[in-house]
């Protein structure tokens, strides 16, 4: 699964919409302190379903929205969308009949967040078990943040299998066997 594309408005330092283009290969971010390389790193697990405010460096979801600075005033809506390649067609059947898939988180203040693929609303599960199924994600080992490796080591046997089991893309599947025995 290949993202070629990160739109982000309104969500943390990042005011007017900006559109990042990610092309093969290694993508590099720099940039002095205090620049946005986290709030886009953040930006990207967000998409992916991200639901503790904590994994953002916040005290409430509604602190991803931009709060403000100067002579800007804060908004009141933020949103994040992720282009991926479907090419390989690797997405869960219900999405899986596009070569590309636009991802879109959008959070009011106070009204929470709603989610959309190609423009079709979705539940914030649909858009975790797309991410999970293809071994990415907000919690993922694909997403190795500061501090995670030594996390990792301290870790619990069964903390550190649920990591593996994400690496090896099966925990979409346990997910949803949970889901179906408590129907
Ligand atoms: P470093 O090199 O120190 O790691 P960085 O480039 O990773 O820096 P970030 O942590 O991504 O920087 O960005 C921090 C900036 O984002 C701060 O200036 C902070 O005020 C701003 N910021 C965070 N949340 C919001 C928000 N909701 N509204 C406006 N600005 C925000
Ligand atoms: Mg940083």
């Amino acid at each position: 699964m290949k993202f070629t594309r990160l739109r982000v408005h309104g969500f943390k330092s990042f005011v007017e919409g900006t559109d990042f283009l990610i092309e093969p290969g290694l993508t590099g971010v720099v940039g002095p302190n205090g620049c946005g390389k986290s709030n886009l790193v953040e930006a990207l697990r967000w998409v992916m379903g991200e639901s503790s405010y904590k994994n953002m460096r916040a005290s409430g979801m509604d602190d991803v929205i931009f709060s403000g600075s100067g002579n800007r005033p804060a908004r009141n809506t933020a949103e994040v969308t992720l282009v991926v390649d479907n090419a390989e067609r690797k997405a869960p059947a219900a999405f899986n009949d596009a070569d590309i898939l636009e991802v879109t988180r959008r959070i009011e203040r106070e009204a929470g967040s709603v989610y959309k693929i190609n423009g079709k609303d979705v539940r914030a599960r649909d858009v975790q078990l797309l991410f999970a199924d293809a071994s990415t994600g907000a919690r993922s080992p694909a997403m190795v943040g500061q501090g995670r490796i030594g996390e990792l080591i301290a870790a619990k046997p069964q903390a550190r299998r649920a990591v593996l089991e994400e690496a090896a893309g099966i925990s979409g599947l346990y997910s949803r066997r949970n889901e179906a025995e408590m129907r």
